[in-house]
């Protein structure tokens, strides 16, 4: 059993910055990375749009650097997988991985959310090399080219209006009619660039010798009739889910499981925080994540100094804290 004054659970921007600043704050801080260090952003080969690096760097760059610097102020690291939190108590909190419990003050949410799959052949091959499940960071490499998105609500066709800034867009619905907002699908059909397969699902994802895309399988669900359809990129855009299922039962959530937490980043369970995209359908970023890891950090540090007369000792802490800023 350690004891420990920060828990983190999660290693994407959120987890990452959240840590560079409750451990400059002096507060011990240990972050479980999940299955995959560095989250999402991790496995997205360039990223043009995080601020400070004019000429890009790769996903696992960033994520690396962003560790460094929160192990430069005494962050620890843990390469396992959270198996149950236990909020019950109140803090301090119960947290058991695979090989160790924790016992923290402070519990900070950063486990994000995951695209939803379509579960066909390909998709999972050929992520990075044809497949995306995000516009913003991958539109650019289709510059002139042709891609298909996957889907019929908001983020289909909001991310379909991007790609058109790069590429010709064909929307693969498997419906006749849009879940997506009448206003999206205004804008959507008013813009020549999109066009429009419906009632159709996509059963296989194909790539030429090389390993990268080159059609998509689909089949019409009316007709039956199955076609290849070429393309360069396959963005799918089928919905998210956030990672909550730690805290079922124990956390207020809306009714998808995104974590409910107020301005200062507060779920409402005392001491437990969270940010990024286990609360965020929106933004989506890891620039945003990155500041809403740091807005929980500080809160989280705000809640500790507040309480600090009463917290039990911890080896290797420094008694006297001071908030990072
Ligand atoms: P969503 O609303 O759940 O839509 C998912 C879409 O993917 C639906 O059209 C669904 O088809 C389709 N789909 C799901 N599983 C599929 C599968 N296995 N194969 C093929 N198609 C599949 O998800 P979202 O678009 O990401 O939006 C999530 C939430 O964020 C919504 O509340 C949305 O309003 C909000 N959002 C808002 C904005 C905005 O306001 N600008 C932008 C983005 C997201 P069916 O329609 O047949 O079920």
């Amino acid at each position: 059993m350690r004891r420990v004054r920060v828990l983190i659970i999660g290693s994407g921007p959120a987890g990452l910055s959240a840590a560079l600043y409750t451990a400059r704050a002096q507060f011990s801080t240990v972050v479980i990375t999940g299955p995959q260090f560095g989250g999402q952003i991790a496995t997205t080969h360039e990223v043009d749009n995080f601020p400070g690096f004019p000429e890009g760097i790769t996903g696992p760059e960033l994520v690396e650097r962003m560790k460094q610097q929160a192990e430069r102020f005494g962050a620890e690291f843990v390469y396992d997988v959270v198996t149950d939190v236990d909020l019950s108590t109140g803090s301090p909190f119960t947290v058991t991985t695979t090989s160790e419990t924790f016992v923290a003050d402070v519990i900070i949410a950063t486990n994000g959310a995951d695209p939803r799959k379509l579960g066909v052949p390909g998709e999972r091959e050929y992520v990075g090399r044809g497949v995306s499940y995000c516009a913003t960071c991958d539109g650019f490499f289709f510059r002139g080219k042709k891609v298909v998105v996957v889907g019929g609500g908001d983020s289909a066709l909001q991310e379909a209006l991007f790609l058109t800034k790069f590429a010709d867009v064909t929307v693969i619905h498997r419906r006749d009619t849009f879940r997506a907002s009448t206003a999206l699908q205004t804008r959507a059909r008013a813009n020549p660039k999109i066009s429009y397969i419906m009632d159709s699902v996509v059963e296989a994802i194909n790539a030429n010798e090389h390993g990268v895309v080159k059609s998509v399988t689909l089949r019409n669900v009316k007709t039956g009739e199955v076609t290849e359809y070429p393309t360069d990129g396959v963005f799918i855009f089928i919905g998210y889910d956030p990672n909550g299922g730690l805290f079922k039962g124990q956390i207020a959530t809306d009714a998808d499981g995104y974590v409910l937490v107020d301005q200062l980043m507060r779920t409402n369970v005392d001491g437990v925080f969270a940010a990024g995209e286990i609360r965020d359908r929106i933004w989506r970023q890891a620039a945003t994540a990155a500041g809403e890891g740091v807005a929980a950090a500080l809160s989280a540090t705000h809640w500790l100094e507040e309480r600090a007369g009463e917290l039990e000792p911890i080896e290797g802490e420094l008694s006297e804290q001071t908030a990072g800023d």
